[in-house]
């Protein structure tokens, strides 16, 4: 139990002392005691040399599901993340990225409002759901952050370059964002197994896009869904959370598109089955003896 907590809660040194961190640190006692855990701390190391500011430090709102809040956008609205169950075997889901696309976030809404009323989807497993990655995007209905960036651009992976003149901006470098960041402290606190990030696309584009080693999941929501299996997503993406959490830190990671034409309801019966599938299924050795 204590080297779960200890994952959890492991500060950056310049922050081992403040007060969010030890009210972070005490609610996991309180939440995971009593638990069996052994998550292996340090599996997942992202190589990120931003700075936590204070503002990133997560904070605890309730307990029961557990919502943190990893961080704030850049008009100081707070990125809260719902997480359900303990278990080793961790989600992550992420909706809301890019403003524009809000059936994203209103699907990743009804992941975490479903698990809220099945409680055995949890037996053995930790989920984890940040629905409005972007917040100020989705308030403006942009694809971009308050400050003009495609945070879907602006993640710390190895691919990461600036934008082209004229179109929109990828950050003044990686991770250069606070919503960005929040996600980063995410991973870094819950070290998913597989992660999937819910985004919409023009009708006949949309699909189970896959990167790292992906393919297997991006499978078994294409039996529920009917999308097609796509390793790409037909241009380049540098500095999409696949191309970081999928390509270079190897967790599975699918990016789900959403047919952009269909209404948040729509968008749930389509694919509330598949996102039960990705949630149910094991990591990737698991999947593999299935
Ligand atoms: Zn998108």
């Amino acid at each position: 139990m204590l080297s779960r907590v200890r994952a959890l809660a492991a500060p950056r040194p310049h922050l081992r002392h403040h007060t969010a961190l030890m009210l972070w640190r005490l609610a996991g006692l309180v939440c995971l005691i009593g638990m069996s855990l052994s998550l292996c701390a340090g599996c997942l190391s992202p190589a990120v040399s931003t700075e936590l500011t204070a503002s990133d430090a997560p904070t605890v709102i309730t307990t029961e599901p557990r919502t943190l809040r990893v961080g704030q956008s850049a008009n100081a609205t707070p990125i809260v993340m719902d997480v359900f169950g303990t278990g080793d075997d961790t989600v992550l889901v992420l909706g809301g990225v890019h403003g524009d696309e809000p059936t994203g976030a209103a699907v990743a809404r009804q992941v975490a409002a479903y698990l809220k009323q099945h409680h055995a989807q949890l037996v053995g497993r930790t989920v984890a759901i940040i629905a409005e990655v972007n917040p100020d995007g989705l308030q403006a209905g942009t694809r971009a952050n308050a400050r003009g960036v495609d945070l879907n651009r602006n993640y710390p992976s190895s691919d990461w370059r600036r934008g082209k003149r004229g179109r929109l901006s990828h950050g003044t470098g990686p991770a250069s964002e606070p919503e960005t960041r929040a996600v980063v402290r995410a991973i870094e606190l819950i070290q998913p197994k597989r992660i999937i990030d819910i985004h919409s696309i023009k009708r006949g584009h949309h699909c189970n896009n896959y990167d790292g080693p992906g393919a297997a999941l991006a499978a078994v929501l294409a039996e529920c869904n009917g999308y097609a299996v796509e390793p790409s997503i037909g241009y380049a993406t540098p500095g999409c959370v696949g191309s970081w959490t999928g390509i270079d830190l190897r967790i599975p990671t699918i990016t789900l598109e959403l047919p952009r034409d269909l209404d948040a309801m729509a968008c749930w019966q389509e694919n509330g089955t598949a996102l039960l599938a990705f949630v149910q299924a094991g990591p990737p050795t698991t999947l593999a003896a299935k």
